[in-house]
């Protein structure tokens, strides 16, 4: 009774607060459609996936899409092309009401003005400066900066735990995200020591969390307020179709890679995400990958046990919310492509495990009914997590010096579409997520040889295979010429060996390594 009573009071408000006033606009002027902003929000109906999918290439389909009718936005030159289509379409008008009356800013039920973020990301690291670091990625022309808040014991020492990223509205006027990372940072940080999931996290992951990868977008209005928060960032881009793509390639846009999306990819060449979420609005769905294809990741079975995890907590949470799609699931393509989305990015070509979250029907919800958002979600938020430290994981070192390695993590008969991990340096920690099962993984790196290892791997627990890797001697001619003097010698796996039958690896006196095979004496 409480619960329904709870969503029929987010429904009232939901309805009372986006008021939207479509109407028919064969004959307008486009540059009056584009006199107050630089991009527009209309819908339309379309025949076929296919036909949408040709569109999704011209301008930028949006979450709020069904099967019979699409949702979208675009920029001049992207309209120009959409109207070349001879489609009837809705210009649609969103009016926002952000008055929250009785909002206290304990309450988490407001939208902060950009200084207000700014000064609340400062008070995390100001407040817990043993488990909290800020980073300013990025300085935007505008002066807007990418904050992003890292949370782990020794935060900033490097450790051997799976790194792992939460980013929220990279489409600016997609806003409930942008709150609910606020207030995950906020509630982990308030409980560790006393709460033990948060505790156990913190001390086992290194958590990053940006609540607004497009504040050019959510403050397009001015500083004070995220009244004219517009999809598109200050050039009138969409950010989420500007990455580089497995099948469209570089520019699958026709844009410069903007500043936003050069900050995010320095980000993910400095920090080997193992896991990752990126928040939007407009629908209530886990989107797993890919976006851009109709292939099935190979890792399917593992994506949608996630996916369904998530949903199911929400579920309990609230009976009758995040009912999208597949009740709340659904694999990208199937629902509309995207090309040039971080998610693919950041699966094909960073090799880190990362989703789409869309969280509300309304991208951006009346601020009162933000704390319900986040009961909903906040259970789900944080053992998305959690799961970052299951699946397969270890160390991969020289067996020799026993110096971490970054080799190549790939499992037979598995593994395609770029599925495969590496291991990464300083530490040499790889972490690898599956479905329950008997997986062969076959480690290897140039200048080693490589290594097969058998693994079980089961759910909600991790399995842990630490693997050395034996160097392959190399004799150069110069190294010929000088006598050496052998000072170690070791076995393929890395045992100093006294007992010379077999392979032996001899280290010499100058640093280098030969192969011998001895025979019994
Ligand atoms: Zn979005």
């Amino acid at each position: 009774m409480k619960i329904n009573s709870i969503m029929n009071t987010t429904r009232i408000c939901i309805v009372g607060f986006l008021i939207i006033t479509p109407f028919f606009i064969f004959s307008q002027n486009i540059d009056e459609i584009f006199e107050s902003s630089g991009e527009v929000h209309f819908s339309f109906d379309y025949h076929n996936k296919k036909q949408l999918d040709k569109l999704s290439k011209i301008i930028s389909i949006d979450h709020q899409t069904n099967n019979i009718k699409a949702y979208a936005y675009a920029n001049k030159t992207e309209f120009k092309n959409f109207l070349n289509q001879s489609i009837d379409y809705k210009i649609i008008y969103d009016k926002r009401d952000l008055k929250s009356p009785n909002h206290n800013r304990s309450n988490w039920d407001f939208y902060p003005s950009y200084p207000q973020y700014v000064s609340m990301m400062e008070a995390f690291a100001d407040s817990f400066p043993s488990i909290c670091k800020l980073h300013n990625i990025g300085t935007l022309s505008s002066g807007h900066k990418i904050l992003i808040a890292q949370i782990s014991n020794n935060v900033g020492v490097k450790e051997n735990e799976p790194s792992f990223l939460y980013t929220s509205s990279m489409h600016g006027d997609e806003l409930t995200g942008y709150i609910l990372m606020l207030r995950l940072i906020d509630e982990m940080l308030n409980g560790y020591g006393t709460n033990i999931q948060f505790t156990n996290l913190i001390n086992n992951v290194d958590i990053w969390i940006n609540p607004l990868a497009n504040p050019d977008g959510a403050y397009a209005g001015g500083d004070n307020s995220i009244q004219g928060a517009t999809r598109y960032n200050a050039n009138w881009v969409d950010l989420n179709r500007n990455y580089p793509d497995p099948l469209a390639g570089d520019h699958p846009d026709g844009n410069i890679w903007q500043e936003e999306t050069i900050i995010f990819m320095d980000l993910a060449d400095s920090i080997p995400f193992n896991m990752s979420c990126n928040l939007h609005t407009g629908a209530e769905v886990f989107n797993y990958p890919w976006d851009t294809w109709s292939n099935l990741a190979a890792d399917d079975s593992w994506w949608q046990y996630i996916a369904t995890l998530y949903a199911d907590t929400v579920h309990h949470q609230s009976p009758g919310y995040f009912t999208d799609l597949n009740n709340g699931i659904t694999n990208g393509w199937d629902w509309y492509e995207v090309d040039g989305g971080r998610q693919d990015f950041m699966n094909y070509f960073k090799f880190c495990r990362e989703a789409t979250l869309e969280l509300s029907s309304n991208k951006i919800p009346n601020p009162i009914t933000l704390p319900d958002y986040w009961n909903y979600n906040g259970p789900s938020l944080v053992n998305y997590i959690e799961q970052s430290l299951f699946g397969l994981r270890g160390l991969v070192t020289d067996s020799l010096s026993g110096a971490p390695l970054s080799a190549r993590v790939e499992i037979s008969g598995h593994d395609y579409d770029s599925s495969h991990v590496y291991s990464n340096l300083p530490i040499g920690n790889y972490h690898r997520y599956l479905s329950p099962g008997n997986y062969q993984l076959t480690f290897s790196k140039n200048g080693y040889y490589s290594k097969t290892v058998v693994a079980d791997v089961y759910a909600n627990t991790s399995t842990i295979e630490n693997v050395m890797l034996a160097p392959i001697s190399f004799v150069g001619i110069n190294e010929i010429k000088k006598p050496r003097k052998v000072i170690s010698s070791y076995d393929l796996i890395g045992r100093k060996s006294t007992n010379h039958n077999g392979l032996v690896l001899k280290l010499f006196d100058n640093g280098s390594v030969k192969k011998t095979i001895n025979l019994n004496k």
